[in-house]
């Protein structure tokens, strides 16, 4: 919990110019460990002790040299981070969607575009655990549980974003294999990934007209775009990703024909939490950057932290990230229950979260003047790496469509 956070913060070494916030007392009843189980509390503190020893020292190197940390993404794999929610007798750890989001959210205060990309990771197991046959299960998920084999989601097209059920990548079945021509747009890992969960056409326009297949690297007629180049989320390459004539075998496909919209939304129902869950990470070490700068800072003859308007700002920011984290929790636990305003849940607690925790990460950074625009200082790279979390898995346009939806419809 705070403490664990404080202990792992302290043991981190400082960054250039800068030493890492030392978790003073502030974070009391709101720490991220309140109301847990003891279980989830010591898995919570295995995500913290990662993050502060794995990734956290190489956070900043990693994002501007934009390494793929794949060796240290293994040893996350070793701790059960590979496939969270995947069922066990395949690799997986078999935990809750609630506890997926508390370890999400602990290990993304160490790295948040890393946690982000195991993030994706995890949703595309879990796609393969959930839809794919016994065979298909046990051929590709111990692969990926233990981050051997890493994945990526292919939904995006150049033409086709938060209209996603207008792809275009046609999939002529041919014999025993689909004949795959078409490209995705903004793929996350694409390029360096060996398994790609792709949504393409099968059948006519609209969502039903949609399949799910799984393709590997090396299938002939499989090419990638150049690295694009980004504002965060440098750790982990995006790529687009070209089928031209790629035969993919028919025992590929995950589900029936026409089902893999479905799929791919289920899919991202959980990808939501994930999400909102790492934006959850990035706020908390914000907050907790904020407040050692404000105790050390000194303008006026005092510390910042004297100032009244800074400690309401600093407990606006707490009070707000407190909030979004009930919010994820709450929809995660909807999810697991598979109570039927589940969607709905996890696409507020996705727009909230997300749109919250970037508003605390910038206040954060406006806290630390000057010094919060140098890349010298941690905040910069979570407000970042969160920014993005209002864009992707449907952006927050998408998420107030489908809230509108459930309550207007039926
Ligand atoms: C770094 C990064 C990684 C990504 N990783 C993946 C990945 O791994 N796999 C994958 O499949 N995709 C991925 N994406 C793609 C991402 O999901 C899309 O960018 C996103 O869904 C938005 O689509 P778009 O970019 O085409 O924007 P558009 O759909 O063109 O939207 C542009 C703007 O218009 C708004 N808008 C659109 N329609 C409406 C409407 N009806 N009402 C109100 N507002 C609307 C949008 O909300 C947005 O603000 C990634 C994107 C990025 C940037």
């Amino acid at each position: 919990g705070a403490q664990t956070f404080s202990r792992c913060l302290a043991s981190l070494p400082a960054w250039p110019g800068h030493v890492w916030a030392l978790g003073r007392v502030a974070f009391t009843d709101e720490k991220p460990s309140a109301g847990l189980t003891e279980e989830q509390k010591e898995f919570q503190k295995v995500a913290f002790d990662f993050a502060a020893k794995e990734m956290a020292p190489h956070m900043a190197e990693w994002d501007e040299k934009e390494i793929f940390p794949v060796e240290t993404l293994r040893k996350a794999a070793q701790l059960g981070f590979g496939g969270i929610y995947v069922k066990p007798d395949v690799g997986g750890s078999g935990l809750s969607r609630l506890d997926t989001s508390i370890i999400f959210e602990a290990l993304s205060t160490g790295c948040t575009s890393t946690t982000a990309y195991i993030s994706i990771h995890n949703m595309c197991a879990w796609m393969i655990d959930t839809f794919g046959s016994e065979e298909q299960r046990h051929k590709f998920c111990p692969s990926l549980c233990s981050m051997e084999k890493l994945a990526s989601y292919c939904l995006t097209e150049p033409g086709s974003g938060s209209d996603a059920a207008s792809l275009l990548t046609s999939a002529r079945r041919k014999g025993d294999a689909y004949v795959l021509n078409g490209s995705k747009a903004f793929i996350s890992g694409g390029g360096d990934t060996d398994v790609y969960v792709v949504m393409c056409r099968t059948g006519g326009p609209g969502p039903k007209g949609i399949s799910c297949l799984v393709l590997e690297k090396g299938t002939p007629g499989l090419s990638f775009g150049k690295k694009e180049r980004k504002v965060g989320w440098n750790s982990q390459p995006t790529r687009a990703v070209i089928f031209e004539d790629c035969a993919v075998p028919v025992a590929n496909r995950l589900g029936a024909e026409g089902q893999g919209f479905g799929i791919a939304m289920k899919g991202l129902n959980g990808g939501r939490i994930n999400i909102a869950s790492c934006s959850l990470g990035a706020a908390h070490a914000s907050v907790l950057l904020a407040q050692e700068h404000l105790t050390v800072r000194k303008q006026f003859g005092e510390p910042l932290a004297s100032n009244q308007y800074l400690q309401f700002r600093l407990a606006e920011m707490a009070t707000r990230l407190v909030a979004a984290r009930l919010m994820v929790r709450n929809a995660a636990q909807a999810l697991q229950e598979g109570r039927e305003d589940a969607v709905a849940l996890c696409s507020m607690a996705k727009l909230f979260a997300t749109d919250e925790c970037f508003a605390i990460c910038n206040q954060a950074l406006q806290m630390h003047g000057g010094y919060g625009y140098l890349k010298d200082y941690a905040v910069q790279q979570f407000l970042r790496d969160i920014r993005v979390h209002q864009i992707l898995e449907g952006t927050n346009e998408v998420m107030r469509m489908i809230v509108a939806r459930s309550l207007l419809q039926e």
